[in-house]
């Protein structure tokens, strides 16, 4: 307040000033012009103030984006105190307004769809997500009643109904799939509206129940069998080649479910354990050889089978799991191929690298629209024809989930009637000669 007297005392000093010069300049009527000195004086002081405050004024109707009028006395003091709590609140504001980009930036990177809306349920703000599951555009949608733009019937009633307590599921509008969505009231009635895309999650979900009830089915179908056939043994009485049939028939049955069980295994293996290592080498014609035995075992003689040998490359993975890979795809060619036919495996590496182990057959073939299906647990063209096979339907699942896992893929060719040729594919890193000496490649004929 320092400024209070100094400017009274100047205001005063003034006054004084001028009514002295003006009653020692006037002789005739001295007291006339000592208040005429004075009024001057007060006048130009009050025009100085006038001034200030004009020039304060001016800037204050502007941007403020200059720096305040600095005066001296009240005015400057003014203009300083109204610029520094104008700064304070810019600065505040700047603040505020970081944190809430910061905040919606943090929103926008949910993998959930976020929106608000006030009370009226008129879109205030979405982010992309949300705008991609409702099919919105954040901006040109805002203020839009929400159930003129989300149609779905289970959402609208579940909206109005302002129980939000649980959340509603209902087909996406924009894709092919499932939201989830749940409404949490906040403020004055404004809602925060949540969504989630739970397609893949309903399907994952299906995917595991059909699983069950497959399996279920599977192991159920000769444990009735077994059933059955124990019934028999224990309550007709059986001449010594009718038991021995029932046995043979019961024992067919436990082979069939100690398929199912170790191919289960295998799959719940698979999916358990870490990718095979890419360093580990495992030489092909070792497998091959493995797998030509089990092969003409199955075959019986039934069939011409050519598989090549000396290959003398070596594949990087776990040894099990090309095994069973390539055991797989021959037991199916034998399996699938009539008495008579013929089987050949061979080896090849491709201009990127890439080693192909080729199994090409000529059996019953699969029609088209079926290729893309059988590699699906369970699936099977003809059923019976399968069971008869003694196939589990997992084989070809296997298949496919040790290629994926060592990075590689399975080719499909067949056309009904003629044959089929199953490729397994493998990368080129997975891919090498053995070092040692390499053998020219020769087929072993049947
Ligand atoms: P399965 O145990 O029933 O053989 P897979 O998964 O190995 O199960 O094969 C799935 C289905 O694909 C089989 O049921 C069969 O219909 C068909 N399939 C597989 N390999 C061949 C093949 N080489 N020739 C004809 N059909 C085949």
């Amino acid at each position: 307040m320092g400024w209070v007297a100094v400017r009274v005392l100047l205001a005063i000093a003034a006054t004084l000033l001028g009514g002295w010069i003006g009653f020692t300049v006037s002789d005739s009527s001295p007291v006339v012009a000592a208040l005429t000195g004075a009024g001057c004086a007060a006048a130009a002081i009050s025009s100085t103030d006038l001034a200030r405050g004009y020039r304060l004024l001016r800037w204050l109707r502007g941007s403020q984006e200059t720096p305040a009028p600095r005066d001296a006395g009240l005015w400057g003091e003014l203009a300083y105190r109204v610029e520094r709590s104008l700064r304070m609140r810019e600065r505040e504001i700047a603040h505020e307004r970081t944190r809430l980009s910061q905040f919606l930036d943090g929103i926008e990177a949910s993998p959930n769809g976020v929106l608000l809306a006030d009370a009226n349920h008129q879109i205030d703000w979405c982010n992309a997500v949300a705008a991609d599951h409702f099919g919105l555009d954040p901006q040109r949608d805002r203020g839009q009643p929400l159930t003129n733009l989300i149609r779905a019937p289970a959402f609208v009633s579940y909206l109005q109904s302002g129980r939000y307590e649980e959340g509603v599921t209902f087909a996406n509008p924009r894709a092919a799939g499932t939201l989830a969505v749940i409404v949490r009231p906040y403020a004055e009635g404004q809602l925060l509206v949540l969504s989630q895309d739970i397609t893949e999650r309903e399907r994952a979900d299906a995917m595991r129940r059909d699983f069950v009830a497959n399996v279920s089915h599977e192991i159920r179908t000769p444990l009735t069998v077994l059933a059955g056939f124990v019934e028999t043994l224990n309550g007709a009485k059986l001449t010594e080649a009718e038991r021995k049939r029932v046995l043979e028939l019961m024992q067919q049955q436990t082979d069939r479910m100690q398929a199912l069980v170790g191919d289960l295994l295998t799959l719940a293996r698979l999916e358990g354990s870490p990718r095979p290592p890419p360093d580990q080498w495992v030489d092909l014609d070792g497998l091959l050889a493995r797998v030509e035995s089990d092969a003409r075992v199955l075959s019986a003689g039934r069939h011409s089978i050519e598989l090549t040998s000396g290959t003398g490359a070596q594949l990087a993975g776990a040894e099990a799991e090309l095994l069973s890979a390539i055991g797989n795809v021959v037991s199916n060619a034998v399996r699938y191929t009539p008495e008579g036919g013929r089987i050949d495996v061979s080896w090849s590496t491709r201009a990127d690298g890439r080693g192909v182990i080729e199994v090409r057959d000529t059996g019953i073939g699969i029609a088209r629209e079926h290729i893309p299906r059988i590699v699906e647990r369970f699936y099977r063209v003809d059923a019976s024809r399968a069971r008869d096979t003694g196939g589990t339907g997992l084989g070809l699942s296997i298949v496919k989930h040790v290629m994926q896992r060592h990075g590689g893929e399975l080719e499909i060719e067949s056309s009904p009637g003629q044959g089929s040729s199953f490729r397994l594919v493998l990368p080129s890193a997975r891919v090498r000669q053995r070092p040692s000496k390499a053998r020219p490649a020769q087929a072993l004929a049947a």
